[in-house]
């Protein structure tokens, strides 16, 4: 069984990442569109056979309740819109699937999750990289203690930005790289070690000169502490290009880089003296697909998603904490 797919926001993610990813899926179908932009539904109207009655704008956007083919609405809007297009989804009737970061603040996630749950319906953070094989065996060998039990995670993420987007005004994007590509870091040290951190430090370092950082953060470095003692150095940036993770036990140490692109990750693990890389076998299924399946499934079964909203707020919780403990010039204690 297929389950019906609206996409809600025609940019880039959205149409060149995930909507040619519906034809890799197994139970999830691409069914309708919304978009404020009138050729944007013509030109993806056509070229995915979405017909013109499962077409919508934000104006029309609610009657989506009385569309039996919509089962799920994936929200691939900017940041400060997410909260609102989940919340109406969800009082449509209908299951929910939001990008990341889940909403702009801890509050606006605590909405969201309170509307699904109201609504009895299920609500999915778009953690592509829970479903790319290469993080999953990452995942696996961490915990198992493949290099020894875990002591340190390094993770850093970051590009150049772009001047001129959403991404660099606060009110949209809710803050800077943290928002967009720190929180792949901040994420990764949590699933990496499956705990939560109980303290947080922060340095931001933004050149506040920098026409692009007016609102929002560039670079900031923080560090995570986990309960079994862990700990995570962390790097977030908007003006210098990474993205891997490593981590560091008694015995070695696994790297991933890039570990959580589009396409390409690279593994290797160092045990000892010895270096090996570790590819994994082709035939697994792509982290859109998957992500994308996954959340249908669980519609399916009746279960609930492995990123479900309390995984978006986790992270919105930590980034508040990051800022805060930036600002502050302190830890910050959790929990
Ligand atoms: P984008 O700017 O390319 O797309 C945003 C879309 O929202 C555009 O089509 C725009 O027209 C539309 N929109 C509707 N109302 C708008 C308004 N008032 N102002 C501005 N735009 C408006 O951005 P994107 O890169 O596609 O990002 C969209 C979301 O997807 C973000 O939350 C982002 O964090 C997330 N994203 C996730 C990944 C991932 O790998 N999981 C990758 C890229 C983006």
């Amino acid at each position: 069984r297929k389950l019906g797919y609206a996409i809600v926001g025609l940019g880039y993610y959205a149409t060149q990442q995930i909507m040619p990813q519906f034809r890799n899926c197994r139970h999830s179908r691409l069914v309708a569109l919304v978009s404020g932009t009138p050729e944007k539904l013509a030109r993806y109207g056509a070229e995915y056979g979405v017909p013109a009655r499962n077409r919508y704008d934000y104006k029309s956007f609610d009657r989506i309740r009385d569309n039996p083919d919509i089962d799920i609405v994936y929200v691939v809007l900017p940041n400060n819109m997410h909260a609102e297009y989940t919340i109406r989804a969800a009082r449509a009737g209908k299951h929910v699937m939001c990008e990341k970061p889940m909403a702009v603040s801890v509050a606006e996630c605590q909405a969201m999750i309170a509307a699904c749950r109201a609504a009895g319906r299920k609500l999915m953070i778009g953690y592509r990289s829970r479903f790319e094989p290469h993080n999953r065996l990452a995942i696996e060998l961490a915990r198992k203690g493949e290099v020894g039990p875990t002591r340190v995670i390094i993770a850093q993420h970051g590009f150049d930005a772009k001047p001129n987007q959403w991404r660099l005004d606060r009110r949209m994007a809710g803050g800077g790289s943290m928002m967009d590509i720190g929180i792949y870091s901040l994420n990764a040290a949590r699933y990496l070690t499956g705990e939560e951190p109980v303290s947080v430090t922060a340095v931001d370092s933004t050149d506040r000169r920098d026409p692009r950082f007016a609102s929002v953060e560039d670079r900031v470095s923080f560090q995570l502490t986990f309960p079994s003692g862990i700990i995570a150095d962390c790097l977030s940036s908007y003006s210098s290009n990474h993205n891997g993770y490593r981590v560091a036990g008694t015995e070695g140490h696994i790297d991933l880089e890039p570990a959580t692109s589009y396409t390409g990750q690279r593994m290797s693990i160092r045990r000892g003296d010895q270096t090996s890389v570790r590819t994994v076998p082709p035939g697994d299924v792509n982290q859109f697909a998957g992500q994308l399946d996954h959340l249908s499934q669980c519609v399916i079964d009746g279960t609930d998603p492995i990123v479900g909203g309390e995984e978006g707020l986790a992270d919105l919780r930590l980034i508040e904490a990051v800022y805060r403990a930036a600002r502050e010039g302190r830890a910050v204690r959790l929990g």
